[in-house]
């Protein structure tokens, strides 16, 4: 299996990085999560075929993890795309990616391929293909604030546990604090993916001292806090289990 980084940049839009996007591919089916503005630019750049995408997941719907998926799509149809693309997000937010889509005149009816959409719940086991299955939890990273308690969109953030060709992989994408890092205490994980915008490094350390994955992978990076991320690595006694993602970065498990 293969972990793409696609972009590794926060919610401002850099010149050094694109926003969030994560291409995991296993046996003939290729997943990736969050397809933040631009993203289909960025899969263009590392040579990756949008038509070769199976899936796609959100973790919510900030425009840096989902403002680039009406975009990708039309992509899709303008290079002929025939395969079926199965849209993968939390239940009640599937209204809310069609009128998204439908409101760019993009249409299911005239994709010129089959699509279908997965609602998916908190806590339960989904099965993306053979090899790929995920946990959905939700985070702290979305909260309706009092003054938009009216506002008929479901506040909802997600943060994933995958199993893909038995190798475990936590991915917490934008969380609200410390504590959503812990989401998935019970599982001893090989590779954590977490973003560093919303938390704190020394809260992560902690978290990596206690949850013990084997690695972790730094996403989400601003260009303000490119450096000091870069040195707090270096800094740390073990630091070979800490990584800077960068765009175009791949993993190969
Ligand atoms: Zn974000």
């Amino acid at each position: 299996m293969k972990i793409t980084f696609v972009g590794t940049g926060s919610g401002k839009t850099s010149l050094k990085r694109f926003h969030s996007s994560i291409l995991i591919s296993s046996n003939n089916h290729n997943l990736l999560i969050d397809a933040g503005d631009g993203t289909a630019k960025a899969l263009l750049g590392l040579g990756i075929n949008f038509n070769n995408i199976d899936s796609i997941l959100f973790t919510h719907y900030h425009a840096d993890h989902f403002g680039g998926v009406a975009s990708l799509f039309t992509q899709m149809k303008l290079n002929g795309r025939t395969k079926p693309l199965t849209f993968i997000t939390h239940k009640l937010l599937v209204k809310h990616l069609i009128d998204f889509l439908n409101s760019t005149y993009m249409f299911f009816e005239i994709a010129g391929f089959e699509v279908k959409i997965t609602g998916f719940e908190f806590g339960k086991v989904y099965r993306v293909s053979e090899f790929i299955n995920f946990i959905p939890k939700q985070n702290n990273h979305i909260k309706q604030k009092e003054e938009l308690k009216n506002k008929n969109v479901p506040f909802l953030s997600s943060s994933f546990y995958f199993e893909v060709e038995k190798k475990k992989i936590v991915y917490t994408s934008d969380i609200g604090n410390e504590k959503d890092l812990y989401l998935f205490e019970k599982i001893k994980t090989d590779i954590f993916i977490t973003e560093t915008t919303h938390v704190e490094l020394n809260d992560i350390f902690t978290a990596f001292q206690i949850l013990k994955p084997n690695e972790v992978y730094l996403t989400h990076i601003d260009d303000e806090d490119e450096k000091i991320i870069a040195d707090w690595i270096d800094n740390l006694n073990n630091n070979s289990k800490f990584v800077l993602a960068k765009d175009g970065m791949v993993l190969k498990l």
